[in-house]
């Protein structure tokens, strides 16, 4: 069998590889490759949308003023400083 860190050709009943010394008898390390990345990424990033929506669905169902878009008026004089907000 070829040896999964040096290549060398070993017989099939040694455990160790006779020019690295790397124990045969242990599965190849495995690696990840660039479809593992693309799948766990798009994973993660499913999660942080639906993390997302999740969150704003429940935010908005919260009492005003916490489901408030907008600024109100009379919290931003400097935008209309003309206009005398009615108390
Ligand atoms: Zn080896």
């Amino acid at each position: 069998m070829k040896c999964p860190n040096c290549s060398q050709e070993n017989k099939s009943s040694t455990r160790l590889c006779k020019k690295c010394g790397r124990d045969l008898t242990l599965p190849p390390v495995w690696f990840p490759d660039w479809r593992w990345h693309l799948r766990a990424l798009s994973w993660i990033f499913l999660a942080l949308i639906g993390f997302f929506f999740t969150a704003s669905h429940f935010l908005h169902r919260l009492p005003a003023p916490y489901d408030q878009r907008d600024i109100p008026k009379e919290m931003t004089p400097w935008l209309n400083p003309n206009k005398i907000v009615a108390p």
